[in-house]
C-alpha cells in the first residue's frame, strides 16, 4: 500500500500477519519452478534468493487501458503518456466529437470516476455546443477493501511532505468508540489533515470498519468547503461508527483551544465558586 501512510500499511499488515496471512514485502518474483512435483516459486529479498512454495498464484499487479485493436490507431486518437487516450477537462479526445471516459481515459481507474466522467461526456456531447461542463478532481475519494479497510479522500502526510505542503493532524483512535467497541471492532484511526491554524480539511485517511462509508462526510465536506466545526456542530447519532467523524473533529478543535481564555474562564469559574 505504498500510496498510503507508513502506519495504516503497518495496521493492515498486523492484521494479516494476526490472521496467519504471511505478507512478504521486498520481495521480487524471479521464477516459479516445479521441483519433485513441488510448486516454488523463487524470489530475491535482500540480495539473496528466498523460496517459497505455493499452491495456486493469483497476479494481481495492475492494468493497462485497451488502446489497440478496434480503431484508435486508425483513427489516430492521441495517447496520454500513461498510454491512455488523451481527453481534455470535456473528456473529448483530440477529435471534438470522439469523447471517452473510465479506465481507458484514466487517471483514475474507478468505477466512481468512470460514472462521474460519463455524466460530463454525455452531457456535454449533448449541449456542449450551448455550454460545457469541466470534470473536477480536486476532491476524489478511494477506498481498499481489506480488513481492516482504509479509506482516504485528498492528502495524507507522505502526499503533503512530497508537494511541500504544510499541515496539522489530528487522529482520532476508533478502539475508542463505543460502537467499534460494541461491535467488537475497536481497532483504527480517522486522521484529518487541516492547513496549520485554519478550518479546512487537506485530507482525510480513516482505517477501520466501513471506512468507506464513513468518509462521505469528509468527502462532502471537502467538495463543499465545510471545515471541521461544521462536523463538530452536527449531531450525529449514538451509537454509530460515524461519531468517529466528529471526534476527530473534537481532537482537532481541543488542539485549536484558546488556552488564554480557558485560562481566564478557570479563574472566573473558582472565583464565583469561592475557592
Ligand atoms: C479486481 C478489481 C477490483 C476493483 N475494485 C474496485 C472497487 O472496489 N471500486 C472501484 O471504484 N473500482 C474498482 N475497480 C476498478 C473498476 O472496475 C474500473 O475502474 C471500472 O470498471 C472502469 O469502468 P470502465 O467502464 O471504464 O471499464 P470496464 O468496466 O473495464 O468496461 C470496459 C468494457 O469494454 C469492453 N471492451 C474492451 N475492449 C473492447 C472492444 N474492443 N470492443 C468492445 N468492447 C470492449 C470490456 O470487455 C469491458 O466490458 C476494480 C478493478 C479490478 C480489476
Amino acid at each position: 500500500m505504498a500510496r498510503e501512510d507508513a502506519e495504516v500499511s503497518a495496521l493492515v499488515q498486523a492484521r494479516f500477519n494476526q490472521e496467519g496471512v504471511d505478507v512478504k514485502v521486498n520481495h521480487t518474483a524471479k521464477q516459479f519452478v516445479i521441483e519433485n512435483g513441488e510448486k516454488i516459486l523463487l524470489a530475491e529479498h535482500d540480495g539473496q534468493t528466498v523460496r517459497i512454495a505455493f499452491d495456486q498464484v493469483l497476479v494481481a499487479i495492475g492494468r493497462a487501458a485497451n488502446v489497440q485493436g478496434y480503431g484508435v490507431e486508425e483513427l489516430g486518437i492521441a495517447l496520454s503518456p500513461r498510454k491512455t487516450l488523451d481527453t481534455n477537462p470535456f473528456q473529448q479526445t483530440n477529435y471534438p466529437n470522439i469523447y471517452a471516459v473510465g479506465d481507458v481515459a484514466g487517471p483514475y481507474q474507478f468505477t466512481h470516476t468512470a460514472a462521474y466522467q460519463a455524466w460530463y461526456a454525455a452531457v456535454n456531447a449533448l449541449f456542449g455546443q450551448f455550454k460545457k461542463f469541466r470534470t473536477d478532481y480536486s476532491v476524489i475519494p478511494w477506498s481498499t477493501f481489506v480488513d481492516p479497510e482504509v479509506a482516504r479522500v485528498g492528502l495524507n502526510e507522505q502526499d503533503a511532505q512530497a508537494q511541500g505542503i504544510a499541515y496539522e493532524v489530528s487522529t482520532y483512535g476508533i478502539d475508542d468508540l463505543d460502537r467499534a467497541i460494541a461491535d467488537g471492532e475497536a481497532h483504527g484511526f480517522v486522521k484529518v489533515l487541516t492547513v496549520p491554524g485554519k478550518d479546512k480539511i487537506l485530507g482525510v485517511t480513516i482505517v477501520g470498519e466501513h471506512a468507506g462509508d464513513l468518509l462521505a462526510e469528509f468527502v462532502l465536506a471537502m467538495k463543499h468547503g465545510l471545515g471541521l466545526n461544521k462536523i463538530l456542530g452536527t449531531i450525529h447519532t449514538y451509537p454509530t461508527l460515524a461519531e468517529a467523524n466528529k471526534y476527530a473533529a473534537g481532537v482537532w478543535k481541543r488542539n485549536h483551544a484558546p488556552q488564554r481564555v480557558l485560562t481566564w474562564l478557570g479563574r472566573y469559574h473558582a472565583w464565583r465558586r469561592g475557592t
